[in-house]
């Protein structure tokens, strides 16, 4: 029989039936006439879903990491000094980049489970009046803990000292599920990946770079090549690419974007929030504990949850995918053995998380935690019930 397992995870992602079908196509030229009907109106509407009049989209055949360097390498210059906090795997490893291209990296550590230290932030720019902070860099979700963090605070600190460094923001598990504003909150670099909020299987790094960042192209002489926007621009402008695009997943993100407008942005970002409330409605029942510190840190896309005393959180992940067929994500790094996260981003529901929880509560129980069955499962049930519907289409 074929096994459909159930795919908890915080990226890739499920993908929705009507973007797999656009998917299922022959080979195309990517040099043909028609090839730009497809691109140029990927592009355009790419910028609605940054929420950026004036940003610039960009594809790369690449998955998120190649994101990141996309942005730094296009716009900075051999040893520039960049501003960043670390507060999980996905932004320590963001922050590694940055050293390991020659970047002068200052580091705010801040602990894991909380969001980008806004107040430390805002008071390094303050004090660096020559300016030699050229890039501040934050983690709009953090995947690893399950903590979101304020952009627009963010902002607000860069402005506070009038400073002109540019606003970098990995966005790669917050794009499409989380409400984000490139323009309203000035970011200059958004990265993203098409395994994530665009319910596309992993492939494409897809960003976006505001007017003034593209000034700061023109003057960058870090040595780049795959990841050159001049070439990009130059080809792109016309809808064609410098090298071999991946055609069928640029076929497969016009199905995606589709879905997108069809059910609203901000129906979506409202579908994830609601379904993620119901996961830590269920967390609470447990008496368990979420790795994000405060409410205003929960994400939307994805829950870290630390295991109870003496359950291995190992054993938790392996029981729920030999026993029930259920993918989690696994707790990273220092999280490794005592956090199992519950992905609830890109094409889900109610139903599904409702599945998802009944089999995370049956693991937990079979490893020796101590929680009644049913007990996160009624607690996601009354969640859903107390709030009106708001269920995807199914695709
Ligand atoms: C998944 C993820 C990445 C890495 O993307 P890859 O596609 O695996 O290279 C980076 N940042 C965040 C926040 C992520 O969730």
């Amino acid at each position: 029989m074929h096994h459909h397992p159930g795919l908890f995870i915080p990226g890739p992602t499920n993908v929705p039936d009507a973007v797999r079908r656009a998917m299922n196509i022959p080979q195309e030229d990517m040099r043909s006439p028609d090839f730009p009907k497809l691109t140029l109106p990927l592009f355009s509407d790419l910028k609605k879903v940054f929420k950026t009049q004036t940003g610039q989209p960009f594809i790369y055949p690449s998955s998120g990491t190649g994101g990141w360097e996309a942005v730094l390498t296009n716009t900075l210059n051999p040893g520039d000094k960049v501003l960043v906090s670390t507060f999980g795997q996905f932004s320590t490893l963001w922050a590694d980049m940055c050293r390991r291209l020659g970047f002068e990296t200052e580091i705010v550590e801040a602990e894991w489970g909380e969001g980008v230290p806004l107040e430390i932030f805002a008071d390094r720019l303050a004090k660096d009046k020559e300016h030699r902070i050229k890039a501040v860099l934050g983690t709009h979700n953090e995947t690893a803990t399950g903590v979101t963090s304020d952009v627009a605070g963010m902002r607000r600190a860069l402005d506070a000292s009038n400073h002109p460094a540019l606003l970098y923001i990995d966005g790669v598990s917050s794009i499409a599920s989380i409400d984000f504003r490139m323009d309203e909150w000035g970011v200059d670099g958004i990265v993203s990946g098409s395994q994530k909020g665009f319910m596309l299987p992993t492939g494409l790094a897809i960003i976006c770079m505001s007017e003034k960042a593209l000034e700061a192209h023109k003057s960058s002489t870090f040595p780049r090549c795959f990841f050159s926007f001049e070439d990009m621009m130059r080809a792109n402008k016309d809808g064609y690419f410098p090298y071999t695009p991946a055609t069928v997943l640029l076929r497969g993100l016009r199905a995606s974007l589709d879905l997108l407008f069809e059910e609203g942005l901000e129906n979506v970002f409202a579908r994830h929030r609601h379904v993620a409330s119901g996961v830590r409605a269920a967390v609470s029942a447990w008496g368990l504990h979420l790795v994000a510190k405060e409410a205003k840190w929960h994400s939307d896309t994805v829950s870290a949850v630390y295991t109870p005393p003496g359950v291995d959180a190992v054993a938790v992940l392996r029981r729920a995918f030999d026993r029930y067929g259920v993918s989690f994500g696994s707790g990273l790094a220092r999280l490794n053995g005592k956090v199992f996260r519950i992905g609830h981003i890109g094409a889900t529901n109610e139903v599904m998380l409702l599945g998802a929880l009944a089999a995370a509560e049956m693991a937990l129980v079979d490893c020796g935690a101590r929680i009644e069955l049913g007990s996160g499962v009624a607690a996601a049930q009354s969640s859903y019930g107390a709030r009106p519907a708001v269920l995807a289409k199914a695709a």
